[in-house]
Order: structure tokens, then sequence, then C-alpha cells
């Protein structure tokens, strides 16, 4: 028995002192998270049609993106909401993957679907309901795939991490966290953006941090200064989705930005990086 003292080793800061840098292995070569790159992710929240994620794929290649989002199986609160394309969507996702030549992202929920999602995804999400699937952390741990981990709907950071250690001690070092909001008694915004766990991680491991501000709010309208808050407190990058047609979107329409919104926002946050809060290693 193992005492319950040192509760995350390999994830720790203690452990290893350098930031870590995840190698996403893209189709034109390896893409670096972490360090500061600010690498951002885009994309709709689920992927819907050919036309509409091979148009908005197109838009956000050339507005700034660096890997694409689309969720291909949708963990939904009602059952009765649209839950994804499955399979059918994996091959619209690589043909985006194939014309725009950017490594794509898509979260995984059942073990049975790790194979094709394996071939054919650069990174695999993990979604904040499944964060305490250790069954699933297990697993993932014994592949090479970079694996984004979001934060539970209401887990601590150090639970968080505790997540993480499951990956990284079966064998896969290459784990992204992401902060999407946590459950409070607020309810004007969907969840709590905690920006705070950005510095707090930044002392507690050498893993890369990403902020998703659209699930953090499920507003639009807030999306923009809380990526540019993220940026500004030294996060390594943001996830956020993007819509070529917001209303019309099957899966968190509301808080999805539109290409022209997204835009304006890559300018803004170029414009803010130099000013992001360095935690003493190399950016
Ligand atoms: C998502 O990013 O597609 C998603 C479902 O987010 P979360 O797991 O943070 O709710
Ligand atoms: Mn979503």
């Amino acid at each position: 028995m193992m005492k319950e003292t040192k509760l995350f080793q390999l994830v720790s800061r203690e452990n290893k002192h350098e930031d870590s840098i995840v190698l996403v292995n893209g189709p034109h070569g390896p893409i670096k998270i972490g360090q500061g790159y600010c690498t951002i992710i885009a994309g709709p929240c689920a992927v819907e049609s050919w036309e509409d994620y091979l148009e908005v794929a197109l838009f956000l290649k050339q507005s700034g993106a660096h890997i694409l989002r689309g969720g291909l199986f949708k963990p939904r609160t009602s059952p009765y909401s649209f839950r994804g394309l499955g399979k059918e969507g994996l091959e619209i996702m690589a043909e985006a993957r194939r014309i725009t030549g950017m490594p794509v992202i898509s979260e995984i929920m059942d073990l049975r679907d790790l194979d094709s999602l394996y071939q054919q995804v650069d990174i695999l999400q993990v979604g904040s309901r499944n964060m305490q699937n250790y069954v699933l952390l297990e697993q993932l741990g014994k592949i090479d795939k970079p694996i984004f981990l979001k934060r539970g709907l209401s887990a601590t950071i150090e639970e968080w991490l505790l997540a993480a250690e499951y990956i990284v001690s079966g064998g896969n070092s290459q784990v992204i966290l992401c902060e999407r909001g946590i459950r409070t008694f607020e309810n004007a915004t969907r969840n709590t953006l905690d920006i705070s766990a950005i510095a707090a991680l930044k002392g507690m491991t050498h893993l890369p941090v990403i902020i998703d501000p659209s699930h953090a709010t499920g507003i639009a309208r807030l999306v923009a200064p809380m990526a540019l808050a993220a940026v500004a407190a030294g996060a390594d990058g943001l996830i956020i989705e993007v819509h070529n047609d917001p209303p019309r979107a099957l899966c968190d329409g509301p808080q999805s930005l539109t290409p022209k919104a997204f835009e304006e926002l890559a300018g803004a946050i170029e414009a803010i990086r130099p000013y992001a809060h360095n935690y003493g290693t190399p950016r």
C-alpha cells in the first residue's frame, strides 16, 4: 500500500521542472503545444455535414487556427439531442484534415471507437464527463497519441491532475490539460471559468494548459474577453467553437463564434501575446 501523501508524481512540477511540450503529428509534420506557443484549436462543436465542415475548416485554416476541432461522438445531456455523426463524421473530418493540412481533435467516449479514432485523429479528447472514467484513462495511457484531458464538471485541480497521472503512469506522457469551466452557484453563465487554474497549474504541473472559453461561458459574446484573459494569464492555447452559421448549429450554437468574430479574435490574440504572463520557462 502506498501512503496517500505524494498524490500525483509524474505530472508534478517537482518531478520535472521544465514545461512539457506535446507534439501533435499533423499531416504537415509536428505542431508543438506547451511552453507558451499559444496553440489555437477551433471548429464547430460537432461535425454536422460535408458542406458545413469543409467550409468552416478552410476558413479557419486561413484565419489563424492551428488545429481543427469537431465532435463525432457527442456526450449530450438529453438522449434526444443530436449526438454526432459517429463514424460517418470521421470521413468528413479526415477529408478536412487532408485538404487543410491541419491536425484534428475529437472526443473519445467509448473504447470500442479507439481503433478508428486512432487511425484518423491526431489528438484524442477526454470530455469533462469522462475525466473520472479510469478504465478509459488507463487504456489511453497505453497509446502513443496526445490526450486532451478536460476538467471534470466539478473536479478539483488535484483530482484533475490525478486523472492525468492515470494516463502518464500508463506510459503516455503526451497529456494536455483543458480548463472548460466548473459548476458553481452562478447561473448567468453556463459554467464558471476558473482563470486562476492557469496560474495554479503552472506551479503544480509541467503539462500544457489550454482554455475553453466556449463551454466555460456558453455565450458567444463572452468568448473573446475570456479568451484574451486566458492568453494574458499565460495559457498555452485556446479551444474555441466556431460555426459558419451559429443559429443553424445542431449543437452549442449560442456559444459558437461566427467566422468573422473568430477572425477578429485571432487578431486580438496576436496583439496581446507579447504581454502574456511568462512563468519563467522558454517561450
Ligand atoms: C466538447 O468540447 O465538445 C465538450 C463536450 O466539452 P466538455 O466535455 O468540456 O463539456
Ligand atoms: Mn460544444
